[in-house]
C-alpha cells in the first residue's frame, strides 16, 4: 500500500510520501527511548499542562484539521469536525483526571501482610508502539495518545498507510506543545514492519485499533515477545429493537448509528434485529430514512454520507451485498455501486438473510444495514451474539427488566439502553471475543501501559 492521501471523493492521489529508511526509524526510536526516560521523571502535573496546552493547539487547527480529515478518508466535515472537538474535550478531560487515576493507593491494614506501610503505585513502561486506522485518524490515536502520554510513557505511531498527513500532524503535535523532543512520533513505514519493532527492546508494549487479521498478527508477535498488548479490532454489533419504544426516534438514531463515518465505525449498528410485533413499522421508517440521506462531496455542508475511504473497501462491501443478494437476501434500498468519480456506497438495506450469507457473520464496514426479524428476546440475543465479535451494542426496550436482562445477557464490552452507541473520554471503549482485549479510555485505559507496583515496607 503506498502511503498517500488519495482523495476518496475523487480517487485522485493528492500526495504521496517516502516510507522512512531503517536509520530514520533507528533514530526515532533512540528519541523516543530518551523522552520516555525524561517523561518518567517529569511531574504529573507537569505533563497535564502539556497535554492541555496540545488541546489549545488542536482546538485553533479545528478547521484545517477537519478538512484534512475529509480529504483523506472522506468523512462528511461536520464529522470532521465535531471528531477534532471529541479530540480536544477528551485531552482537557484527561490532563483533569489524570492526578487522581494516578494516585498511589495505600493499603489499609499493612500489618496483614506485616509491613509498617504498603500500597501500589503506577508507573510508566516506556516506549508505546501504536498501530492505528484511518477511520477516525486523530480520534483513534488520542485515545491512545492522551492517556498514554500522561502516564509518562513515549508513544511511536504506526498510522494507517492512507492518512499520513494525519500521522505527520500528530507527529509535531506534542512537540510544539512542549513535551520533550520524542515523546510523540510517527514512523512512516509499511505494516510488514510492525513485527520487527514489536520485538525490538526498545518497544515495551503495543495497542493496535485495526481489523482481526492485523489484530492478530500483532498479538501473536506481542505474545512471543511478551509485551502488554492492547487489540481495539472490528465490530458488527447489534441494534436490538423490542416493542413499546417510540419508533421514529428509534429508527432515526438507527439511521445515525449505521452511516455515521460513512457506515466506516467499529462501533456503528451493523445488524438490526427487530421484534417481529413492530418490524413492518420500524423497516418502513427505516428505509425510508436511509433513502432520504443526501449521499456526495464530503467538503459540503448538507452531506449525510461520503465515499468509502478505499477502493479496496468499497469492493470488500459491495462484495459482501452481492453475496447476500445472491443467496436470496431482499435488498429494501441501495444495494449497487453508482457511476461516476469517488469510492461511493449508497445506504443499503438487506433482509431475508440466512446463516450461509457472508454479512450474517462478517463486518460490512460500510452503510449497510442488514436486519432481522425475530419472536422474542430470547432469539433477539441469539441473533445478537451469533458473530465472533463482541465489541458494543444497543437495545431499545421501554421495561427496565428486560433492558437489564440483555445488559446481562449481550457478548460485548458495551451495551447502550434506548440509545446507539459512542465513544467518550468517560466511558471504557474496548471489546471481548474476536473484537479484542484490553480498554482505552475511562478508568481503565490510563492503566493499561502503566507498570502497577506493590510496594511494601517493613
Ligand atoms: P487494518 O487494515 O487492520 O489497518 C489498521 C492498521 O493496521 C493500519 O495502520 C495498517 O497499516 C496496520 N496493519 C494492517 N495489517 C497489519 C499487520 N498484519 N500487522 C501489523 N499492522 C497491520 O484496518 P482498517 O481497514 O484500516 O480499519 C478498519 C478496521 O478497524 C475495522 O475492522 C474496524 O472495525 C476496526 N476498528 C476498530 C476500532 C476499535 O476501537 N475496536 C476502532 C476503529 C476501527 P497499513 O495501512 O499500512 O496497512
Amino acid at each position: 500500500m503506498p502511503i498517500a492521501t488519495i482523495d476518496p471523493t475523487t480517487g485522485q492521489t493528492v500526495k504521496t510520501f517516502e516510507a522512512y529508511d531503517a536509520a530514520e526509524v533507528r533514530r526515532r526510536l533512540d528519541r523516543a527511548v530518551d523522552a520516555a526516560a525524561t517523561l518518567r521523571e517529569t511531574p504529573i502535573a507537569q505533563r497535564a499542562d502539556w497535554m492541555r496546552a496540545a488541546a489549545d493547539i488542536v482546538e485553533n487547527d479545528l478547521d484545517r484539521l477537519a478538512r484534512m480529515l475529509t480529504q483523506e478518508m472522506g468523512k462528511p466535515i461536520t464529522q470532521a469536525r465535531a471528531e477534532v472537538h471529541k479530540c480536544v474535550r477528551a485531552m482537557r478531560f484527561e490532563a483533569d483526571h489524570v492526578e487522581e487515576l494516578l494516585a498511589d493507593q495505600p493499603l489499609a491494614e499493612p500489618d496483614a501482610v506485616g509491613a509498617s506501610q504498603a500500597w501500589t503505585t503506577w508507573q510508566p513502561l516506556g516506549v508505546v508502539l501504536a498501530v492505528m486506522p484511518w477511520n477516525f485518524a486523530l480520534w483513534q490515536v488520542m485515545r491512545f495518545a492522551a492517556p498514554a502520554l500522561l502516564a509518562g510513557n513515549a508513544g511511536l505511531l504506526k498510522h494507517a498507510s492512507n492518512v499520513p498527513q494525519a500521522a505527520l500532524y500528530l507527529d509535531s503535535l506534542f512537540e510544539r506543545a512542549g513535551f520533550p523532543p520524542g515523546s510523540f512520533q510517527a514512523l512512516l513505514i509499511p505494516s510488514s514492519q510492525v513485527a520487527g519493532l514489536i520485538q525490538d527492546d526498545r518497544i515495551a508494549a503495543v495497542t493496535i485499533t485495526g481489523s482481526e487479521p492485523a489484530g492478530r498478527s500483532v498479538a501473536e508477535t506481542a505474545g512471543k515477545a511478551i509485551k502488554k498488548s492492547v487489540l481495539e479490532l472490528g465490530g458488527s454489533d447489534p441494534f436490538i429493537v423490542m416493542p413499546g419504544v417510540d419508533l421514529d426516534t428509534a429508527s432515526s438514531t438507527a439511521v445515525r448509528a449505521r452511516v455515521q463515518n460513512n457506515g466506516q465505525s467499529c462501533i456503528a449498528a451493523k445488524r438490526f434485529v427487530v421484534h417481529t410485533d413492530i418490524y413492518d413499522d420500524f423497516v418502513d421508517q427505516f428505509t425510508a430514512k436511509m433513502a432520504d440521506l443526501v449521499v456526495g462531496d464530503p467538503m459540503d455542508e448538507a452531506t449525510d454520507v461520503g465515499p468509502l475511504a478505499t477502493e479496496s473497501g468499497r469492493r470488500d462491501l459491495a462484495e459482501l451485498v452481492d453475496d447476500a443478494t445472491a443467496k436470496g437476501a431482499d435488498v429494501l434500498v441501495g444495494g449497487n455501486v453508482g457511476d461516476g468519480p469517488g469510492w461511493f456506497y449508497p445506504p443499503t438495506a438487506l433482509a431475508g438473510l440466512t446463516d450461509d450469507m457472508r454479512i450474517v457473520t462478517e463486518e460490512a464496514f460500510g452503510p449497510v444495514a442488514a436486519i432481522y426479524r425475530v419472536s422474542d428476546r430470547d432469539e433477539a440475543v441469539r441473533v445478537a451474539n451469533q458473530t465472533s465479535f463482541g465489541l458494543s451494542s444497543a437495545v431499545w426496550s421501554p421495561d427496565a427488566d428486560e433492558q437489564a436482562w440483555f445488559v446481562r445477557e449481550l457478548d460485548a464490552g458495551a451495551v447502550f439502553v434506548n440509545g446507539m452507541s459512542e465513544s467518550s473520554a468517560e466511558l471504557p471503549f474496548g471489546g471481548v471475543k474476536a473484537s479484542g482485549y484490553g480498554r482505552e479510555m475511562g478508568t481503565a485505559g490510563i492503566h493499561e501501559f502503566c507498570n502497577l507496583k506493590a510496594v511494601w515496607k517493613a
